[in-house]
C-alpha cells in the first residue's frame, strides 16, 4: 500500500471508507450516528486529518500571498496579474451560474407534473422544526457569511467581513479568510513600497515560513488515506437512504450541472485560453481533486492544490501563490452554480414562480455571496438563506423556505464534496491559464494542442 502513489492510496481509502460506512449503517441501523465506531472514524477524518490541514491554512495563505506579490516586479506586475485573475474569476463563475440556471429551469427538480414535488413538500412540513434547527447550526461565523441582512446589502456584508477589527483576531479565525487576504495584500503592497534591510528581513522570514508550510503539507498528506477513510466511512454511516430518494431529481440536476462545468466548460477554457491539454492538467491535479472530494473544504485542500500545481503542473510559485489563495475563497464556481439551483429548487417546491428579474437577482446574489463563502463544508447553506431572504422578501414562500433549506442540508454532504472539487479545479485552471499568458515555459502544454511549445522544448 505504501509503495502505491498517493492518489491510488486515496482512491483505495475512498472505496474502503464507503464499504465500511455502509457496513456500519447496516449493522447499527439508525443509531449509527452516535456509535463508537462512527466516532472513531470521524475523529480520524475530521479531528486529525482536516484539523491538521486547517491548522496550517493561516500561515500558508499569508506567506503565499506576501511572497507571491512581493516577488512581482512592482505594482505594475501585480496590476496585470490582478486584472487577469479577476477576469478569469468573473468569466468562470458566470459560466457556472449560466449552466446552473439553465439546468434548474430545464429539469425543474422541485416539480412533479408541473406541481411542487409532494414528497419533498410533505417531508418539509413534517420536519420543519427539526430542519430549521439544523439550518441554524451551519449559521456560524466559520461559514464566512452572516445570515442577518446588512443595511447596505450583500456588498456591505462582504466589506464588513473584509476589514478586521483586529489583525490578530482575523489571523486566529479560519472563517475570516477575506480579512486574512486583505491583510496579506496590504502587507505585500507595503513591502513593495518600502526599501532597506527591514524589507529584506521581512521578505526572508515570510519566504522561510512559506517553505516550512509546504514541507509540513507534504507530511500531512502522508496521512491522507487514513483521513479519507475516516471521513468517507463516517459520512456514509450517517446518511440515511430514504430521503435521498425524494430528493433524487434535485441531486441529479446539481450533479449534472457540476459535471457539465467540470468536464466541458473548464476544459474548453483550458484549451482555448491556456492552450493546455485538459487531460494532462486533470492528471496533474489528481491528489488535490481527491482531497477536496473527501474533505469538502477548499481551504483545507489549499496546501495540496498548491503542491500539485507547482510540482505536477509546472506553474511558478509566483503565479500559484497569488492566484490560488485568493481563488480558494473568492472563486467558487461550484458553489455559485449550486446556490443558484438550490434557491430556484426551493422556490419550485414552495410553489413560487420567479420571473426573469427575480432570477437575475438570484444570479447576481449567487455571484456576490460565492465570493464571501468560506472554503469549509456546507458553507453555501448560509448564502442560500441570504439569497432567499433577499429575493423572497415580498413573496409568500419566504417563511416556509427556511424549512426547505433544512431539506437541502439533509442531502448536502455528497453535493458539497462534488462542488468543492469543481471549486478547486476552477482555481487550478485559472492559475494555469494565467501562467501560460505570462509566458511561463514550465507549464504542462498539450502536445497535440500546442505543437509550437513542444517543439520549443525539443
Ligand atoms: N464546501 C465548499 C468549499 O469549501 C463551500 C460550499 O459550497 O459550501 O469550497
Amino acid at each position: 500500500m505504501f509503495k502505491l502513489k498517493v492518489h491510488w492510496q486515496i482512491i483505495i481509502a475512498l472505496v474502503l471508507g464507503v464499504a465500511a460506512g455502509s457496513a456500519l449503517q447496516y449493522f447499527l441501523g439508525a443509531g449509527a450516528a452516535g456509535s463508537r465506531w462512527v466516532l472513531i472514524c470521524e475523529f480520524l477524518g475530521k479531528t486529525v486529518f482536516i484539523g491538521l490541514l486547517k491548522m496550517i491554512i493561516v500561515p500558508l495563505i499569508f506567506s503565499s500571498i506576501v511572497t507571491g506579490i512581493a516577488g512581482l516586479s512592482g505594482i505594475s506586475g501585480f496590476g496585470r496579474l490582478g486584472i487577469k485573475t479577476l477576469g478569469y474569476y468573473v468569466l468562470s463563475s458566470v459560466l457556472a451560474i449560466t449552466i446552473g440556471l439553465s439546468a434548474v429551469n430545464v429539469m425543474k427538480p422541485g416539480l412533479v407534473d408541473g406541481k411542487p414535488n409532494p414528497e419533498v413538500a410533505s417531508f418539509i412540513e413534517n420536519n420543519s422544526k427539526k430542519f430549521e434547527k439544523k439550518g441554524n447550526a451551519v449559521n456560524d461565523d466559520a461559514t464566512g457569511l452572516r445570515e442577518e441582512t446588512h443595511p447596505l446589502g450583500v456588498v456591505g456584508n462582504l466589506v464588513e467581513r473584509m476589514i478586521p477589527v483586529n489583525i490578530f483576531k482575523a489571523a486566529s479565525d479560519n472563517g475570516a479568510m477575506l480579512s486574512l487576504i486583505f491583510i496579506s495584500l496590504l502587507t505585500a503592497f507595503g513591502l513593495i513600497a518600502i526599501d532597506g534591510p527591514g524589507k529584506e528581513a521581512v521578505v526572508n522570514v515570510v519566504g522561510g515560513v512559506n517553505q516550512l508550510m509546504i514541507k509540513i503539507t507534504g507530511w500531512i498528506m502522508r496521512l491522507a488515506p487514513l483521513g479519507v477513510f475516516g471521513l468517507m466511512s463516517s459520512t456514509i454511516a450517517q446518511t440515511g437512504p430514504s430521503f435521498l430518494l425524494a430528493m433524487a431529481s434535485y441531486m441529479v440536476t446539481v450533479l449534472m450541472a457540476l459535471a457539465l462545468h467540470f468536464f466541458v466548460a473548464l476544459p474548453l477554457l483550458l484549451i482555448f485560453l491556456g492552450r493546455v491539454n485538459p487531460l494532462r492538467h486533470f492528471r496533474a491535479m489528481r491528489d488535490a481533486l481527491l482531497t477536496s472530494f473527501s474533505t469538502a473544504s477548499s481551504s483545507a485542500t489549499l496546501p495540496v492544490t498548491m503542491r500539485c500545481l507547482q510540482d505536477n503542473a509546472g506553474v511558478s510559485k509566483r503565479t500559484s501563490s497569488f492566484v490560488l489563495p485568493l481563488g480558494a475563497t473568492v472563486n467558487m464556481d461550484g458553489t455559485a452554480l449550486y446556490e443558484c439551483i438550490a434557491v430556484l429548487f426551493v422556490a419550485q417546491v414552495m410553489g413560487a414562480s420567479l420571473d426573469f428579474a427575480a432570477q437575475l437577482s438570484v444570479v447576481v446574489l449567487a455571484l456576490l455571496t460565492s465570493v464571501g463563502v468560506a472554503g469549509v463544508p456546507s458553507a453555501s447553506l448560509v448564502a442560500i438563506v441570504i439569497i432567499i431572504q433577499n429575493v423572497a422578501e415580498d413573496q409568500p414562500w419566504g417563511g416556509g423556505a427556511m424549512a426547505a433549506v433544512g431539506a437541502i442540508y439533509a442531502v448536502d454532504r455528497i453535493l458539497d464534496m462534488c462542488r468543492t472539487s469543481v471549486n478547486i479545479f476552477s482555481d487550478s485552471c485559472g492559475a494555469v491559464i494565467i501562467a501560460r499568458s505570462e509566458g511561463e515555459k514550465g507549464v504542462l502544454a498539450g502536445d497535440e494542442i500546442d505543437s509550437s511549445s513542444s517543439k520549443a522544448k525539443e
